[in-house]
């Protein structure tokens, strides 16, 4: 079972924040629900020995310039091109869908936001990959001709040729695909409908990688980039680890001598390790050490789930009554954050979820 593997500090401040927050939440609905939770690293160091270990690229480049759409699209097919952002899905698959929508306006959006506060590896490509990922805006700028194109990141957005370069403010969960496009286009759609059929490519920028090394070179498939974090000590490195790589060889490359003890999404949807586990798509972070267990108690009827639900969900109610609108949920873990009593509402609201769906 996921939860933050980190929990929200409370002081003095915090209580009293409490309190308002109930009378804010009576007065306004637009009341700012997203949370800025600090990063847990102090320090964030690349070993060049360790790190970025990938095939050997080839010596041939392909002519990515003369591709056209059709080829491009049979080259993802082949080459079995899923989605690295967490979702898994075939790329081509993704792109057909965007190119067929009867949206009058076509637009790109790279994701360069971290999905969690416990991830750098996004950060880390923009920075070491530029030249790459430029490349990869290029091919998807001449082959489909966006009316926009935005690179969305998180850190000082630099000089990008191919893109409009925009810089998402470090609130969580700004990284998420449907929030991301609504801070970025102010277009809302419901999280149960897919972006490309409103005529919006949303790709990750690890994704937009692993395409452009895979048009130009034919080499580069399945590696991926996972964040492998010591929780106790604030220290976490970047690593690209080949398919089949387990998370106890990760940290074994990152933190000699050490075990692996949480996986997951990131420090806001870890669990704990089940033994040595294969580096998936649903294992973008690796933990070593210092997550504290969630020790629930009674719920306090405080609202605090529901000041913070990015969704605007009447979680405490959901949680209750195991009614309500749960399909809306992004599991994000934001309620299970601040919640008071240490209690895994964002698990309890999934369960409603997929009871809902079942
Ligand atoms: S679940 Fe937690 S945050 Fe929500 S009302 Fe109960 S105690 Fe408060
Ligand atoms: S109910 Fe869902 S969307 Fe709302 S804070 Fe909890 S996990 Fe996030």
């Amino acid at each position: 079972m996921a939860y933050p593997l980190i929990q929200k500090k409370r002081k003095f401040r915090d209580i009293l924040l409490l309190i308002v927050d109930k009378i804010r939440i009576k007065k306004d609905t637009n009341y700012s629900r997203n949370l800025i939770i600090p990063s847990p690293y102090k320090q964030i160091f690349s070993n060049k020995n360790h790190t970025e270990s990938h095939p050997k690229k080839s010596q041939k480049e392909n002519a990515v310039s003369n591709l056209t759409v059709q080829q491009f699209l049979e080259m993802l097919q082949e080459q079995n091109i899923t989605g690295l952002g967490g979702g898994g899905f075939p790329a081509a698959q993704k792109i057909k869908t965007f190119l067929a929508s009867k949206s009058p306006t076509k637009r790109v959006l790279i994701n360069g936001v971290e999905c969690d506060p416990g991830l750098v590896h996004d950060a880390h490509i923009l920075k070491e990959h530029h030249h790459e990922i430029e490349q990869g805006l290029e091919v998807l700028r001449t082959l489909f001709q966006p009316q926009e194109m935005v690179l969305a990141l998180t850190n000082q957005a630099g000089f990008w040729k191919n893109a409009h370069a925009m810089q998402i403010p470090h609130h969580y969960p700004s990284g998420q695909e449907h929030r991301l496009i609504e801070t970025v286009f102010q277009i809302p759609i419901p999280t149960s409908e897919p972006p490309a059929h409103h005529g919006i490519l949303v790709l990750n920028v690890q994704t937009l990688l692993q395409i452009y090394e895979t048009v130009a070179s034919s080499e580069y498939k399945s590696h991926r980039f996972v964040t492998v974090g010591n929780l106790e000590t604030g220290m976490a490195q970047v690593l690209r680890v080949a398919p089949g790589t387990t998370s106890q060889e990760a940290v074994d490359q990152a933190f000699p001598g050490q075990t692996v003890s949480h996986v997951g999404g990131g420090i806001m949807q870890g669990r704990e390790a089940q033994g040595n586990e294969i580096v998936d798509g649903s294992i973008p972070f690796i933990g070593v050490k210092g997550a504290p267990q969630l020790q629930a108690k009674d719920c306090r009827k405080c609202l605090q789930c529901n000041v913070h639900c990015p969704q605007g969900l009447d979680v405490q109610s959901i949680m209750d009554t195991k009614q309500g609108d749960a399909a809306s949920c992004l599991q994000c873990g934001s309620c299970s954050y601040v919640c008071p009593a240490h209690i895994n509402v964002c698990a309890k609201i999934t369960a409603v979820k997929e009871s809902i769906s079942a």
